[in-house]
């Protein structure tokens, strides 16, 4: 039997190249060896997005679109709505009373993103708990594993802690996950940030049409210190560069620019428009998958239905096994 892997994503907007090179690709790929659920976290989008629910219903749909046309098939992935499954919320309450609230305002991930929000003093409880809602994500779907870098592994070990807290008090039910560990690249910014990301606002977004590409790719920073063509150029760290490599299969062209660029032979203008028809490429078969799919918007619904059927099935018996262990599965006749 296939081992099970769980993976996800707030929907708050669309996904980004950042997004494919950090996670989507390694999903694509994913597919093929495991059983893979693809959580759309609703719920846990709306611990940061409460004020401004429109967001978060409005990129579900999106989502499944950026999956589908990322390489994401539905035959192969189960793509699952968190609001759909009652059995998550049930277990969140119930794993509330298995971790201390000091417990999880220590967890590094949820510290360093109180931080980033800038909630300060008022960090909403829901936020706060999201690790725990994050062990009945895992738990609910029975995963084997879950991919994650390394920046997200205190969540892995915020949920095993729970699998063996509720194990060892109510007799083992629940399955100890464990982080399937990849190297997950960190694609920059277009303005030549460390990070690609929908709040700086500096993203080519998967769903971006090829003149948008276009528009944003020949205002990209590049290096600035070089004023002219005739400039010796530094390519290291340079985002044009960066994507040349991570988005331009012709290995030959990209080093022929990067040597023309560190001899001041090349222009930026060159470099880009080369960049632009990359990308473009790189993108034209996520635009036509994408462009199917849109034409059949019922297709998407039917999608979510199958997803949320099959992930109810699934978390509803774990849910069964989790109160008969804890004694309030009561039938009343
Ligand atoms: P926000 O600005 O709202 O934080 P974002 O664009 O930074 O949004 P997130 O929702 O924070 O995106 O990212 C979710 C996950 O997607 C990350 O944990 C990471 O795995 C991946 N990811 C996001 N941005 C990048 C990036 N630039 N490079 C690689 N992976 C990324
Ligand atoms: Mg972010």
């Amino acid at each position: 039997m296939k081992k099970r892997i769980l993976t996800g994503d707030r929907p708050s907007g669309r996904l980004h190249l950042g997004h494919f090179v950090g996670s989507l690709a390694n999903r694509v790929k994913l597919q093929e060896e495991y059983e893979q659920f693809i959580l759309i976290a609703d719920v846990q989008a709306l611990t940061d997005n409460f004020s401004n629910p429109q967001i978060v219903a409005d990129s579900v749909r999106e989502l499944v679109l950026d999956y589908v046309a990322s390489g994401i098939d539905p035959q192969k992935s189960t793509i699952v709505v968190q609001s759909k499954i009652p059995a998550i919320a049930e277990l969140t309450v119930f794993y509330m009373n298995l971790v201390s609230l000091n417990r999880v305002l220590r967890n590094p991930t949820v510290k360093t993103e109180i931080e980033q929000k800038g909630f300060g003093e008022s960090v909403p409880a829901g936020f706060a708990m999201y690790p725990v809602s994050q062990a009945a994500d895992i738990t609910a779907f029975d995963a084997d594993l879950v991919p994650v870098g390394d920046d997200q592994l205190p969540m892995i070990e915020q949920t095993r802690e729970i699998v063996r807290k509720f194990n060892s008090l109510y007799g083992t039910v629940l399955k100890e996950p464990e982080a399937l560990m990849s190297d997950f690249p960190r694609l920059v910014g277009l303005d030549g940030k460390s990070k690609m990301s929908k709040s700086l606002n500096n993203c080519i977004y998967l769903a971006d049409r090829a003149e948008e590409v276009e528009k944003k790719v020949m205002s990209m920073y590049t290096d600035p210190s070089r004023l002219k063509p005739t400039d010796a150029g530094t390519v290291e760290g340079n985002p044009v560069f960066v994507y040349h490599d991570a988005f331009n299969p012709n290995k030959e062209e990209v080093e022929d620019l990067k040597n023309r660029y560190r001899m001041g032979q090349v222009g930026d203008v060159e470099v880009k428009q080369k960049l632009v028809l990359a990308i473009n490429n790189f993108l034209e078969p996520m635009r036509i998958r994408r462009s199917e799919l849109e034409k059949n918007p019922q297709k998407i619904d039917a999608i979510l239905k199958e997803g949320v059927e099959k992930g109810n099935k699934v978390s509803e018996e774990i849910l069964s096994k989790v109160k008969t262990a804890m004694k309030i599965n009561y039938t009343f006749k």
